[in-house]
């Protein structure tokens, strides 16, 4: 009857939002030890300068390495850590790890320019990042000129006015700043020209279509040309074929950031790829 497999459905609903929940709260308190238990570990991806093809810094990009899971893509835990408010350990976490890497690539030789950590909204609300920074940079020893911030846009918008507080503290410190995902979330010129920015990063949306989408080679230009006049550098990500390196290179792109170069790679393999002959 009608009724009955009404109540199925409800029934159905019911067992399958118990296990959504179920797997979220596992998920969530395995997070949480995640962090004493070094689970977390960080890939680094190269940034090449697109006039000379050498490496110029890396982006640190943290993943999760599960006991039984495997490694865990940042896209299914950093959602989850931001709405928990876990991203507050995990983010000064992944700051130390990534600074600490760089003193240690130092140290064995190999020159690695500077360092990229991606922040998320909930770093900047607590108002507790710049202290942050300040004592990992001391503690660690990394010229903070060597450390990029990077915010996307919605992160910046959320709140502009705090936002704009702890950049002006982290460009006093020296630290640099790029936006991140640039002309994916709704951008206010007047924030781009107030705002103490280094870099944008052009959306990798905006580039895997290149040599076909001439609407996205037409905003690949833009963004260039306006990031030229601002006095700010521009960082392509996803940068994936020949043709997209050649198209961006010609338009005066500074640096590109894409699997044409290099994956994210452990710290260990980063060392033996890049290490000068
Ligand atoms: P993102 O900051 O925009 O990082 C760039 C992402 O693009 C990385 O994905 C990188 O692996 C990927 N990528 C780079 N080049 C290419 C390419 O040529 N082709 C393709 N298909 N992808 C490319 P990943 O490592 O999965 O990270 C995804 C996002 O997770 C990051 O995007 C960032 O928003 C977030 N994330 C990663 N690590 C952290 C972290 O430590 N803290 C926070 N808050 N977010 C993080
Ligand atoms: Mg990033
Ligand atoms: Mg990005
Ligand atoms: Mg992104």
């Amino acid at each position: 009857s009608a009724k009955k497999s009404g109540r199925n459905r409800f029934e159905f609903f019911n067992d399958r939002l118990a296990e959504g929940m179920h797997e979220n709260l596992m998920l969530e308190s395995a997070l949480r030890v995640a962090v004493e238990r070094n689970e977390l570990v960080l890939h680094y991806q190269p940034l090449v300068s697109f006039t000379d093809i050498t490496m110029v810094g890396v982006e640190a990009l943290v993943r999760w390495q599960h006991p039984t899971l495997g490694l865990i893509p940042p896209y299914k835990f950093i959602p989850l850590a931001e709405e928990t408010g876990l991203i507050g350990e995990i983010g000064l976490w992944v700051l130390r790890e990534a600074c600490q890497q760089m003193v240690q690539w130092d140290e064995a030789g190999n020159a690695v320019g500077c360092v990229s950590v991606n922040i998320s909204v909930q770093q900047i609300e607590t108002g507790l990042l710049p202290k942050q920074v300040k004592e990992v940079l001391q503690d660690t020893g990394l010229a903070a000129e060597r450390l990029f911030l990077e915010l996307t846009e919605s992160t910046i918008m959320q709140d502009p006015e705090k936002a704009a507080t702890a950049m002006t503290e982290f460009k006093q410190m020296g630290v640099k700043l790029a936006v991140d995902d640039f002309g994916t979330g709704y951008s206010s010129m007047a924030y781009l020209k107030r705002l103490p920015l280094d870099r944008l990063k052009i959306d990798r949306s905006f580039i895997k279509d290149i040599g076909q989408d001439a609407n996205d080679e037409v905003i690949c230009k833009a963004i260039i040309q306006l990031a030229k006049s601002l006095g700010l550098e521009t960082v392509a990500e996803g940068v994936e074929e020949e043709a997209h390196a050649e198209f961006l290179k010609a338009l005066g792109c500074d640096v590109a950031q894409g699997y044409l170069y290099s994956k994210p790679v452990p710290a260990q393999e980063l060392a033996v790829r890049w290490k000068k002959t």
